[in-house]
């Protein structure tokens, strides 16, 4: 066991990242299983209910801090598969647990991204007891989010979110909001605005459907989806002035980023074991966590290790870091996006291109490009009126 934390402690750092990271986050599928079947999923096993084990990971975070591999403040996540078919107990029981190891050493934010169906009384113990921040999946108004989101039996699930989302209002626990872009809210935003004012959520963070894991559908990358950004974009920008206008984050962070025209931002997902994903099984995947229970046939599993075993590919990790290098080298001398962007997320480059070392890919003309020409337009075309 010894030997495997050493090891973890040798992983070599690049030019770009000079100093020795240590881990910052830590994801934790306590199981796969999800009660519900959305239509842009990635993840391929959520049908299993295999749970992870209570002492196992416990453990294996006392090791981590004992080989002083945890950074001072780190955030752990319940993701992956739906974390509360598990319960309110066990979460009021491995909270516990966990800070009784990691108290008075290092400070822990604990977040559960949750499709929030299963929020109800149980939980409010729970919620009031323990500082959990809850990421919540909502995608508009109710004809629009069950067209995406059904139960496994097809009935729509909105009714179900909003009383979670109301449960989780009333015992003031913090949340955010995730909503997955759709042609409808792409192709009317006020749609999705007059939606998240009513519920008087004032900060929704978007996501593109991509091209992930067992998911094959995107938006469609052409003309037609360029305007339809633009159109989207220039909605909410025009909107910033309202005090109590709905703000996207990734339109925040875009104005931001161009305003601020510094240095390129250091994405955690290209450094080894910044995020540390653990799946329910033990086995261990860093970089991107969308690469939990995937393989290919150029690198075999993800997986770099297991938690129960104490196995541990180091090679594989050094080839996957250089590969990643490779890829933010390829990007920084290749795209004026490189500033906004980072080099792009390593899973969204292995899912599209198959590799990890190449440079433009779709999810980045979505999510970087358009956007950023969009609002560069935006704001040259504000400051010409002024
Ligand atoms: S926008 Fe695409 S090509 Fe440009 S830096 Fe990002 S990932 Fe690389």
């Amino acid at each position: 066991m010894e030997i495997f934390y050493k090891n973890l402690n040798t992983i070599p750092y690049n030019i770009y990242y000079s100093n020795r990271n240590k881990i910052k986050t830590v994801i934790l599928q306590a199981t796969p299983f999800c009660n519900i079947d959305c239509s842009y999923c990635y993840l391929d096993n959520r049908n299993s209910k295999i749970k992870m084990s209570d002492s196992k990971i416990l453990e294996f975070i006392e090791n981590l801090l004992n080989y002083e591999m945890l950074a001072s403040e780190i955030d752990i996540i319940w993701h992956c598969g739906e974390p509360l078919i598990l319960g309110a107990d066990y979460y009021n029981n491995i909270i516990t647990l966990i800070s009784e190891i990691l108290k008075n050493k290092i400070k822990v934010t604990y977040q559960i991204q949750t499709n929030g169906t299963l929020l109800n009384e149980s939980w409010i113990n729970v919620l009031t007891s323990k500082k959990i921040f809850f990421g919540i999946s909502l995608d508009g108004p109710k004809e629009i989010h069950d067209k995406y989101r059904k139960d496994r039996k097809g009935n729509g699930t909105f009714d179900n979110v909003i009383s979670g989302l109301k449960i989780l209002k009333e015992t003031n626990t913090q949340f955010s909001v995730i909503t997955v872009l759709c042609q409808e809210t792409l192709e009317n935003p006020k749609i999705l605005s007059d939606f998240f004012e009513s519920l008087d959520i004032k900060y929704i963070s978007l996501n593109f459907p991509e091209i992930e894991g067992i998911n094959k559908k995107g938006l469609p990358y052409n003309n037609s989806t360029n305007l339809k950004i633009f159109n989207f974009v220039k909605f909410f920008y025009d909107k910033r002035s309202e005090d109590n206008g709905l703000k996207i984050f990734q339109i925040e962070h875009t104005i931001k980023s161009i305003l601020k025209n510094t240095s390129p931002p250091i994405l955690s997902e290209h450094i080894p074991f910044s995020t540390l994903t653990i799946s329910s099984n033990g086995d261990l995947y860093t970089f991107s966590p969308e690469f939990l229970g995937f393989s290919h046939k150029k690198y075999g599993s993800f997986k770099i290790g297991n938690i129960n075993n104490y196995d541990f590919n180091l090679d594989k990790i050094n080839n996957f870091k250089d590969e990643i290098e490779r890829g933010v080298k390829n990007c920084e001398n290749s795209c004026e996006y490189f500033v906004i962007c980072g080099g792009g997320h390593p899973a969204s480059k292995f899912f599209e291109q198959g590799n990890m070392e190449c440079s433009v890919h779709r999810s980045c003309e979505l999510n970087i490009k358009i956007l950023t020409d969009s609002i560069s337009r935006l704001i040259f075309n504000n400051l010409s009126n002024k």
